[in-house]
């Protein structure tokens, strides 16, 4: 999608800090970090968010939940982290191509803000 900020990136047309990228996913750090690791995991494809995906998308999100849990394993982070979705304005939404925090790398309250 041409006017999407997150396929932008991953045409490389705004520069971002790239983690991890394959056929299906592209994994970058977060701007503006809430904890020492905050990346962002996101499908290729555009899907706008949690609520606009469909049963068609299940591996894609399935997917991007492992590529997660490899990051999480590469930065040995793995004695705690969340992995979130913000569905939503609500909940904090602001980008509208679906990406998957990856939050680790300190101690995480319960329940979240
Ligand atoms: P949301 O609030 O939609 O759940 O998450 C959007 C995230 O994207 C925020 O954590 C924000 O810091 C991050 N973000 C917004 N714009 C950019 C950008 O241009 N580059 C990077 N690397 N992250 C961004
Ligand atoms: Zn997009």
């Amino acid at each position: 999608m041409t006017d999407c900020l997150f396929c932008k990136i991953i045409a490389g047309r705004i520069p971002s800090k790239k983690v991890y990228e394959d056929d299906r996913a592209f994994a970058f750090e977060d701007v503006n970090p809430q904890a020492p690791t905050h990346v962002l995991i996101i499908p290729k494809k555009h899907i706008v968010g949690l609520k606009e995906a469909e049963e068609a998308d299940a591996e894609l999100l399935g997917y991007c939940q492992i590529v997660a849990a490899k990051i999480a394993r590469e930065r040995g982070i793995e004695q705690g982290y969340r992995t979130v979705y913000n569905v939503g304005p609500s909940a904090g939404q602001s980008v509208f191509h679906l990406h998957l925090h990856l939050i680790g790398g300190r101690a995480l309250g319960w329940p979240p803000g």
